[in-house]
């Protein structure tokens, strides 16, 4: 599986810089063209978890991701504002806009967020857990690596390898070579039956050179052409492998037959 988080890019705003609203819509909108070439190109599908805040300012970008086959999740309502009444209001506002049934979730920034709450929002499953340890962020080496139910809700985590829970996230695919991401892949797979990859589009614009956005080297550097390559090439290898990419509801309506 993999899911695109598209929001507003307010990313520069927590490294202390400004970006203008315009500008945070825009360039998550030319990331996301990007990702729906990169997957029309290979002809698979995926899963975009929106803000209900983008979709209202980009409705035509969330009929063109549905047209294309993709299904679309709730990233919330606001990428830096959240409040429980949110989860239902976003996930009614996108079904709205995209008409097709919104049964993912997935929190801004993977925060916590309480399950009942998601259950009661008429969620089926939440992708909101990444269960390592993030310095400064969240420390979830207690919580299970693959899916599990928690108050009624299939939790999907983000996935990471076994043992040393080492995330194969957005942010391993701009520092570590693909050789050594594959075979972390494949050790992943091999344990789980699965993965679940997240990455945001505009990891898929070039940011590197752009000084005013303030951005770390190591989240900035390999965006734009270099990053596609190497999801196009990560995409190649899942194929050649005979592995099978799936949106996110599908993977989660088979557990929910398996189980009931
Ligand atoms: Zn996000």
């Amino acid at each position: 599986m993999l899911g695109f988080d598209v929001e507003e890019f307010d990313l520069p705003i927590e490294y202390g810089k400004t970006i203008s609203f315009n500008d945070q819509i825009t360039i998550s909108t030319t990331g996301t063209l990007n990702v729906l070439a990169l997957l029309r190109k290979h002809e698979i599908k995926a899963t975009f978890y929106c803000t209900a805040n983008y979709a209202l300012n980009k409705p035509d970008i969330i009929s063109e991701i549905v047209a294309e086959g993709h299904e679309i999740a709730s990233h919330g309502y606001y990428h830096s504002d959240f409040r429980i009444e949110h989860l239902k209001q976003s996930k009614d506002l996108l079904a709205n806009i995209s008409n097709t049934e919104i049964t993912g979730y997935r929190m801004a920034r993977m925060m916590k967020v309480d399950e009942l709450e998601i259950k009661n929002a008429g969620y089926l499953y939440n992708s909101s857990l990444n269960p390592t340890w993030l310095p400064g962020r969240y420390n979830n080496f207690n919580k299970p690596r693959a899916y599990f139910f928690e108050k009624g809700v299939l939790q999907i985590p983000a996935s990471v390898t076994p043992l040393i829970r080492f995330p194969l996230f957005w942010l391993t695919f701009h520092n570590i070579s693909l050789p050594i991401i594959t075979w972390l892949a494949n050790s992943t797979i091999n344990t789980d039956g699965y993965l679940n990859l997240y990455f945001h589009p505009w990891e898929f614009i070039e940011l590197h050179g752009n000084k005013s956005l303030g951005l770390p080297s190591y989240i900035s550097k390999n965006t734009g052409q270099v990053f596609i390559n190497k999801v196009s090439d990560f995409i190649v290898w899942g194929k050649q492998k005979g592995y099978q990419f799936k949106k996110t509801n599908e993977f989660a309506k088979s557990i929910y037959n398996e189980t009931t």
